[in-house]
């Protein structure tokens, strides 16, 4: 079978990237795309993408990052950030999307504009590039929208949680949907999958987070785990559906 996995975090420290690559290999996982999430994150996705040869690097700017914010025992802090050195390094890194980048309103409401303005920059630069976004919209679905609507670049919705309105957006333009394995406990992407056109669908884990299972990491191999919802949904056997889905992944990247 074709299995891809177009959003995770390799480079994240609960992560062997040996293991997991070999145990997704041996599960069919063709490619891997790992995404980045500030400048440090991007060295590191470029260095594992030259190590593994079904590792595809997206280098990107996540959205708190994108305004200096990250977490330190829980708590918010707000630093600073060289935004104009990092689109730099995504110019010049090559890389085969655009990710993970996006607008985040979850943790603080400071700083909306700000992100605004630098997604807006982000968007600019993937026209430029010509490369698709990986899009993070987390609380922010309708301002990603807005923003996206009249782009030419390609987009995946990643993990997508806005509502069946916001979803028929998309779909009206065309946007990508990355489906995660946790599909198999949140009925919200069985509603996604059931509007989204299985030309537009893509699988994805964002792991090590959001696992399917409670007492394991999540990791790329997992990608099965929506291949046999999406299947099921779809009403197409799971041979089918890779298929399908494998084939979305090279008309898009
Ligand atoms: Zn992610």
């Amino acid at each position: 079978m074709l299995l891809v996995d177009v959003h995770c975090h390799l480079t994240d420290k609960q992560i062997n990237a040996k293991e997991v690559v070999e145990r997704a290999k041996k599960a069919g996982v063709k490619v891997i795309i790992t995404n980045g999430t500030n400048y440090e994150d991007n060295l590191k996705v470029l260095e594992l993408s030259k190590q593994f040869d079904i590792v595809k690097p997206a280098l990107g700017l996540y959205p708190l990052d994108a305004v200096g914010l990250s977490f330190e025992n829980g708590e918010l802090i707000k630093g600073s950030v060289d935004v104009e050195k990092v689109l730099k390094q995504i110019e010049l890194g090559k890389p085969i999307a655009i990710g993970e980048v996006g607008i985040d309103f979850k943790w603080s409401r400071d700083y909306d504009n700000e992100q605004i303005e630098v997604f807006q920059k982000i968007i600019k630069l993937a026209e430029k590039m010509n490369k698709p976004l990986i899009v993070h919209s987390r609380n922010a679905e309708k301002e990603c929208i807005d923003l996206l609507e009249n782009t030419k670049t390609k987009v995946v919705m990643h993990c997508f949680g806005g509502n069946k309105k916001l979803v028929k957006r998309c779909i009206d333009n065309k946007f990508y949907f990355s489906i995660p394995p946790i599909i198999n406990k949140l009925m919200h992407f069985h509603m996604v999958t059931e509007l989204c056109p299985l030309s537009k669908l893509l699988t994805e884990t964002d792991s090590p987070w959001l696992s399917p299972y409670q007492d394991k990491l999540n990791e790329p191999a997992f990608v099965l785990e929506c291949l046999k919802e999406i299947s099921n949904i779809k009403k197409i056997t799971i041979e089918e559906c890779s298929n399908q889905i494998f084939k979305n992944f090279n008309d898009l990247f």
